[in-house]
């Protein structure tokens, strides 16, 4: 007998183990870009969503060292105490400069942000209108908001239409990812913008997976869908993938985001991140813009991935973006793939329900600029193997 019977974990476990759910972590030892030592193995990763390459710049590595040599290794305070330094200060002005918009905060990261940033937004009598696909942490703010939630089919824009048509509730919200995060693809911005138009509702997008990597110097999937500057667009993305660091920030109108500095339990009640990031973002920014190389390498990278995969076995997303998912169905078959993966020395993760649905487990295959063309070409000589 367990020690608390009703709590019985270790059948919760074995439950978990039958259906092949279970979830184990590799400890990294070390790594030089997608090169890592994986409990002492070398391993070729194509699991981060390090896209271009930026989580070891040297630039970013100093600037970080600098800020804690000023300001420590700790914010000690939540920003709305004396959290917020003059790094914060900083990356918020240049992050809204950045993709156009009047002002930026600056959260400790996109699950925060967004578990956030819904409830600030709409509450009891309103509406909030998610795609199907949407990122765990959007369907947890969701929940969290207490308006009344619709789902609409992934990018079903008839049905979000009937939803937004028929809804009473005073203040509409509509939440989509920018890039799907396990698909790759892009939302359609400029329709969703033009319903939401329509029925005066406000979209929020989760940039986490096109900031950095798409529009113009990477200034993400709204510049590159030319409808950055809307004033209906609250913009949100993630600096923990692309920009290499940690955190997330959101970007809109200045009263709606002093608002939801008001309102956002996950910015007031939490402690600011250290200045030490802060300043390696701020040092992101800059490689982002400056070095459009690495946009391009890993464009050309893509390229070379879909084409070379085009005559697998798996079934290959529409994506031209850096995530590249192989769909594979069940549980037990991906694993065995990521497996025989593993054995040639290449990292590439399965995904599971329920972080997809169920019967689409995949491989994700995500590119960075750090990847040579030799690297995309061990991948595909594997995978050929392996089929
Ligand atoms: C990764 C991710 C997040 C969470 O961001 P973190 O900074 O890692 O907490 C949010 N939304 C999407 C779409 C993501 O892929």
């Amino acid at each position: 007998m367990p020690p608390h019977p009703a709590h019985d974990h270790a059948q919760c476990l074995a439950e978990f183990d039958a259906a092949s759910l279970r979830r184990t972590r590799r400890v990294v030892q070390a790594k030089d870009g997608p090169h890592l030592l994986v409990d002492g193995r070398p391993l070729l990763s194509f699991a981060s969503n390090d896209y271009l390459g930026l989580s070891q710049h040297p630039a970013l590595i100093a600037a970080a060292q600098e800020a804690a040599a000023r300001y420590g290794v700790g914010a000690t305070a939540s920003p709305l105490v004396c959290g917020h330094e003059g790094p914060h200060e900083a990356l918020e002005a240049e992050l809204a400069a950045f993709v156009g918009r009047p002002r930026a905060l600056y959260f400790g990261s996109g699950y925060l942000a967004n578990v956030g940033l819904v409830p600030a937004l709409v509450g009891r009598g309103d509406a909030v209108f998610s795609d199907a696909l949407n990122h765990a942490c959007l369907i947890d703010g969701v929940r969290l908001a207490r308006a009344e939630a619709h789902v609409y089919p992934h990018v079903d824009l008839a049905t979000l239409e009937q939803q937004l048509a028929t809804s009473s509730a005073q203040r509409k919200l509509v939440v989509t990812d920018a890039v799907f995060s396990m698909d790759g693809n892009l939302a359609p911005l400029r329709e969703l913008l033009a319903l939401c138009e329509r029925h005066d509702a406000l979209l929020m997008v989760d940039d986490a997976h096109g900031f950095g990597v798409l529009g113009p110097d990477g200034r993400g999937s709204a510049a590159h869908l030319g409808v950055a500057g809307s004033p209906r667009l609250l913009y949100m993305a993630t600096l923990g993938k692309a920009a290499g660091c940690a955190g997330a920030f959101v970007a809109g109108e200045a009263d709606t985001v002093e608002w939801v500095m008001q309102r956002a339990r996950t910015y007031i009640f939490a402690t600011a991140t250290p200045a030490m990031v802060a300043a390696a973002v701020r040092a992101s920014l800059k490689a982002i813009a400056e070095e459009g190389w690495r946009r391009e390498h890993v464009a050309t990278l893509t390229e070379r991935l879909r084409a070379g995969m085009a005559g697998l076995p798996w079934r290959l997303l529409a994506s031209d973006t850096c995530i590249q998912p192989l769909i594979v169905g069940e549980n037990q078959p991906t694993l065995d793939l990521a497996a025989a993966l593993r054995e040639r020395g290449l990292w590439a993760p399965a995904i599971r329900p329920p972080t997809v649905p169920a019967g689409t487990a995949r491989l994700r295959i995500s590119l960075s600029a750090a990847h040579s063309t030799q690297d995309v070409d061990r991948l595909l000589n594997a995978l050929a193997d392996v089929a």
